[in-house]
């Protein structure tokens, strides 16, 4: 067992802060960080500070030292929460879930790694095929993902652009026997633009500077990043630590949407032509298509008149810009969402039965985008701030219920707790008829007349009320008045002033029909499998699609289903500055990711509550040599009365209470006491 920290190190867990305030909690973070300890408890929730550097803490020894270990027995480390997980889900038969936030660049993905890597390491121990390939499966399947899913940007060069959401199934042994992922709310808009110094999805550039010889010129494709608008931006930057190249596989000729940003228009007398016949060609050539077809996808539209005549429009050329990144934008979501597809039915569990296997459980790994504020936000950060509310909510729901449920079950009084609700933010954005994002739908309803500051107007008239909508339009005061180009919202995690521009187009998110039905004509049978909408005449396509925010908001609410039922564990992942530096900790930024996160309220409800709990048995069985009337062996007539005798022999009675099968203790501190004892003996 891995020795427990001394106090030179600050104290392990935050609930053993001697007061709870901002101070003590970032003097104690700072002192930690500094000193390599880059992992603290807030009772099970682990808080992490991204080191920047290479930690040996991971090593095989690390994993058998937390295997099956309870929490306050090693020092706080991801392996002793992902045992905790493991632990609930294998003896208790318990779905449970690891919920990885922070803002970006703090360390999300990395830990759910290590957390794949250590239930991976403990698992089938007879070492059975079929489990080790399941394993494999499941840690490979993030490289693929990470290749075509994350990006360079200016926070983090290896930065997801997409959530992700990870169900590990488990048989009766706790053996993994498969999984399924969930994608969410991948940051397609990367695919055309990029900001100065980031660059688009690592695939790309894997692609076209890793790709042998033979493999691009096929695709006609040269190996230069240079060449092509959509991936000029980030050429230049290298990447410190990109993920391993990839194979060859024939997912990467969709990559031809890197061709499709070459392709530009220009406008003679008549109408508007295609440049560069030859692009035209080879993308029609890797798409199975026809050139013909691909140029008129790419210059009309097909639209039903009133009287149900079908007819074809020119477009301008800006329209048949904007169509084609919409189109280049849709090929790389949809290959996306194939690949998970494709992963996921390796993956599923087959053949499972339930009466013969036993009871399948899951333990679900979440890591997906924290907080964002940006100098500029828009529509995408509208929805993962909104994302972020939902998760919070869950948070202090589950917290809080859990505590409650278990309090009651072993008889013991519940002392309440005060702590913001932000349902009231989660209202504002998705009550139907009157939250944000159902102003938003309406106005794309309205069609082509209402304009971004339009949908404004109305969102102020809806909202104005609210206390945690502002706009400078209803600030009578504001003179700045006919600017009005924003909205505040009053976030959990601070104020978010969003620009409205590009709201509308990126909820409404239009591909023209045309560029579907080439899709689903192409006689490459997998381009075909992705637009399966593609095959609905004009005429026939009469429903609107759901739009972005929308579609987003059912992921999110059925996510958030799904980890509702399940017994929940949380990392939290702080960022230490901007930098990348393993030494360097900002104070100023530090101290708001733990505002918004909402750490210093964890230790509040955690303190007020009890902190550890122990069924009295394995308490017994843990610190009975630590007392003379327990040691070697007890002679009362329950265990119970056997952990009162410690309780009292090391006269911290007070800061327990007696369950029905556990001894609950308020405060770590106890522990901690006990735990030294034990070591010195
Ligand atoms: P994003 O939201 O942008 O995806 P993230 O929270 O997932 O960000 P990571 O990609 O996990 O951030 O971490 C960013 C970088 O920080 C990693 O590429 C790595 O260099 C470093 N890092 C994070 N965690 C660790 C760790 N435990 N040990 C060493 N380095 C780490
Ligand atoms: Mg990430």
């Amino acid at each position: 067992m891995a020795e427990l920290e001394g106090l030179e190190f600050g104290k392990s867990d935050f609930v053993l802060l001697d007061e709870v305030n901002m101070e003590q909690f970032m003097e104690n973070l700072k002192l930690r960080f500094e000193k390599g300890r880059i992992y603290t408890f807030i009772g099970e929730v682990v808080v992490s500070v991204n080191p920047y550097k290479q930690m040996d803490i991971y090593g095989k020894e690390a994993i058998e030292a937390y295997r099956g270990r309870e929490l306050y027995e090693n020092p706080p480390h991801l392996y002793a929460v992902a045992d905790a997980a493991y632990k609930a889900m294998k003896r208790r038969a318990k779905d449970t879930c690891i919920v990885i936030s922070g803002e970006s660049g703090a360390g999300k993905t990395e830990a759910s790694k290590y957390i794949m890597q250590y239930i991976a390491a403990i698992t089938n121990p007879s070492q059975r095929e079929e489990v080790e390939s399941v394993k494999n499966i499941l840690l490979k399947s993030n490289c693929v993902l990470e290749a075509f899913g994350n990006a360079k940007t200016n926070r983090n060069d290896n930065s997801s652009r997409f959530g992700k959401y990870m169900d590990i199934n488990f048989n009766f042994n706790g053996d993994p026997t498969g999984g399924h992922i969930n994608n969410y709310l991948l940051e397609k808009s990367r695919v055309v633009q990029q900001q100065g110094g980031e660059r688009n999805f690592h695939s790309f550039y894997q692609v076209l500077r890793g790709g042998s010889e033979e493999m691009l010129r096929s695709l006609h494709l040269q190996n230069d990043p240079v060449s092509y608008v959509y991936t000029r931006e980030g050429a230049a930057s290298v990447v410190s630590s990109p993920p391993p190249v990839l194979q060859e596989c024939h997912t990467c000729q969709i990559n031809m949407a890197v061709l499709m940003g070459n392709l530009q228009f220009e406008t003679d007398t008549e109408s508007v032509q295609v440049v560069g016949l030859e692009v035209l060609g080879h993308i029609a050539e890797l798409t199975a298509t026809e050139p013909d077809a691909v140029g008129k996808s790419l210059l009309y539209r097909t639209v039903a008149t009133g009287g149900g005549e079908v007819i074809e429009k020119g477009h301008t050329e800006k329209e048949a810009c904007f169509g084609r990144d919409a189109f280049a934008k849709a090929l790389y979501e949809r290959l996306f969402g194939w690949i998970v597809g494709r992963i996921n039915a390796i993956i599923e569990v087959k053949d499972y039965n339930p009466v013969l296997h036993g009871k399948n459980t899951v333990i679900g790994v979440l890591d997906i985008y924290g907080f964002e504020i940006f100098d500029n936000n828009s529509f995408e950060q509208f929805c993962i701030n909104y994302c972020n509310e939902k998760l919070q909510q869950l948070f202090i729901e589950l917290i809080l219920r859990q505590e409650q449920e278990e309090y009651q079950r072993e008889g013991i009084t519940w002392q309440h707790i005060e702590y913001f609700n932000n349902q009231i933010i989660v209202d504002l954005v998705e009550q139907p008829h009157k939250g944000i994002i159902s102003v938003l739908d309406e106005a794309c309803l309205t069609g082509g007349q209402v304009t971004d500051t339009v949908c404004l107007q109305s969102m102020d008239t809806k909202l104005g009320q609210h206390p945690h909508y502002s706009s400078r339009k209803l600030n009578p005061s504001d003179k700045t008045m006919e600017f009005h180009r924003d909205f505040r919202i009053r976030h959990y995690a601070g104020d978010v002033t969003y620009s409205i521009e590009g709201f509308l187009d990126k909820n409404k998110d239009p591909l023209f029909q045309d560029f579907k039905r080439l899709m689903y004509n192409s006689s490459n049978p997998v381009l075909k499998e992705m637009w399966p909408d593609g095959q609905l005449g004009i005429t026939e396509v009469t429903k609107r699609p759901l739009t972005a925010a929308t579609l987003f908001k059912n992921s999110i609410v059925a996510l958030v289903d799904k980890l509702g039922c399940k017994e929940p564990y949380y990392v939290r992942c702080i960022k230490p500055n901007e930098m990348k530096s393993p030494v360097l900790f900002d104070d100023a930024r530090c101290e708001h990711q733990v505002a918004y996160l909402g750490l210093l309220e964890n230790v509040r409800v955690r303190r007020a509550g009890f902190a550890y709990r122990q069924p009295y048995a394995r308490f017994l069985q843990r610190y009975k040599m630590t007392c003379e009337y327990t040691w070697p062996n007890h002679l009362m007539e329950t265990d119970r009365e056997a952990v009162e005798a410690i309780v009292t022999h090391h006269g911290f009675q007070d800061d327990v209470a007696y369950g029905h099968t556990k001894l609950f203790v308020r405060t770590p501190r106890s522990l901690f006491t006990l735990e030294q004892e034990r070591a010195a003996l």
